[in-house]
């Protein structure tokens, strides 16, 4: 079939086995051979693995670090007919990349929220991989099933307390609208802590501590977000912010629960980049694509695999102290909350209403990233061939 993307409010439901390829080749050729410094862990588990920030989490360990790697996620695998998920697509590319350097990969597809998933992962652990060093949680999902009950939790995106009226930018027709949220009630915030906070984190931990499958000194760390005010109403102080407060108490959590092994907890905040979670965030698109605009034209823009070299070169594997924040965080979105950078982005907002899209954002550059990520725009890919959705070549 010919594949082509097809977009319905900002979430593109088909993915080019050939692009998603070239995506994640793209990401190793960058990273590989860059400079290393400090200890590398040398098997890493990354929960959230086929996309965004955990993709790049696991190349990174791979082919930065050398590490053999378990990577979970939650995929839909094509049939003659439908593609599958880009994430599919990218843990076929990436397992086919990391045996040819020699390395060990082990993909698990499934509910990582289940009991099951954390059982199968242990298994391979003990039997395939060995203890491992590193856990990197990135999971974005927009539910959760809770093992022990079987009750079903939805996460939304809400502002607490009053609504919320912001510019939201459609990325297809490009037409900036208000947009005004209701308030979320109080199930609601519980049920978006329940999905995106850090119990399952918790968890994970906990299993993998007691089955043993964690090395002496092993460190995990999960993501976070704080941006800026303008986004504070519907983001930080949010629903999805209590769940980020959730996730960064819980670090505090399983910090003292690994020092039995010697072993660390971390909440790295990194910054706002295109991928399918954000892309579904109302307001966030549009303030990326002018962030985007700022940071390329300063020279600070960076992409996940970008953030990651960072986040593990000179932050998380140093040999020396994690440097944190005053709260106990990491910080890779320092570039993006940067004075300049967040005073310039302010005054392009102010004038959304009155100044040409392409002028005030990298819009341009937001959708043709947001393509990429299901595999399509890339210059050597070519879209009007016959394609096998279920080719992995
Ligand atoms: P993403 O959508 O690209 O990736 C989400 C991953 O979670 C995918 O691998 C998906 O398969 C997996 N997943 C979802 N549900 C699952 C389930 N039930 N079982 C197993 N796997 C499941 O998202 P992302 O933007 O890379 O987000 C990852 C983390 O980074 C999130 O915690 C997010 O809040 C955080 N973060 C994102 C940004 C951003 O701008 N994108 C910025 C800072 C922090």
């Amino acid at each position: 079939m010919i594949i082509q993307p097809k977009i319905v409010r900002n979430v593109c439901l088909t993915a080019h086995p050939k692009g998603c390829a070239q995506g994640v080749k793209e990401q190793i050729e960058w990273v590989s051979g860059r400079p290393a410094s400090g200890i590398t862990p040398q098997r890493v588990l990354v929960i959230g693995g086929s996309t965004g920030y955990g993709l790049a989490s696991r190349i990174t360990a791979a082919f930065w670090g050398h590490a053999d790697t378990v990577g979970i996620s939650f995929e839909r695998e094509p049939s003659e007919k439908k593609t599958g998920t880009p994430g599919w697509y990218n843990n076929r590319a990436f397992d086919a990349a990391a045996e040819q350097r020699g390395l060990k990969a082990v993909t698990i597809e499934g509910d990582a929220f289940s009991h099951e998933v954390k059982q199968r992962t242990i298994d391979v652990l003990k039997h395939d991989i060995g203890k491992v060093d590193a856990v990197i949680y990135s999971l974005a999902s927009p539910m959760r099933t809770d093992p022990d009950t079987g009750e079903t939790y939805m996460s939304v995106i809400k502002p607490i307390g009053m609504p919320y009226t912001g510019y939201s930018v459609d990325m297809m027709t490009e037409k900036i609208s208000l947009t005004t949220i209701d308030p979320a009630t109080k199930q609601q915030i519980a049920s978006t802590v329940k999905v995106m906070g850090g119990e399952d984190w918790m968890l994970w931990m906990q299993a993998l501590l007691e089955a043993g499958v964690l090395s002496p000194g092993a460190v995990t760390a999960a993501y976070s977000y704080i941006g800026p005010e303008i986004t504070f109403p519907l983001y930080r102080e949010g629903t999805i912010g209590r769940a980020k407060e959730d996730l960064e108490q819980k670090a505090r959590k399983i910090h003292t629960m690994l020092s039995e092994i010697g072993g660390s907890a971390y909440v790295s905040v990194n910054k706002a980049l295109v991928t399918r979670a954000s892309a579904v965030i109302p307001v966030v698109p549009l303030y990326i694509s002018i962030l985007y605009k700022v940071m390329k034209k300063k020279g600070l823009h960076e992409g996940c695999i970008e953030q990651i070299y960072r986040l593990f070169c000179e932050r998380l594997f140093t040999g020396n102290d994690v440097p944190v924040d005053e709260q106990g965080r990491i910080r890779i979105d320092d570039y993006e909350m940067r004075d300049d950078v967040q005073a310039e982005t302010a005054d392009l907002w102010k004038s959304i209403e009155n100044q040409d899209l392409h002028a005030i954002s990298d819009i341009k550059g937001y959708r043709s990233e947001y393509f990429q990520l299901h595999g399509f725009e890339f210059p050597g890919v070519n879209y009007d061939e016959d394609t096998d959705p279920m080719s992995i070549n």
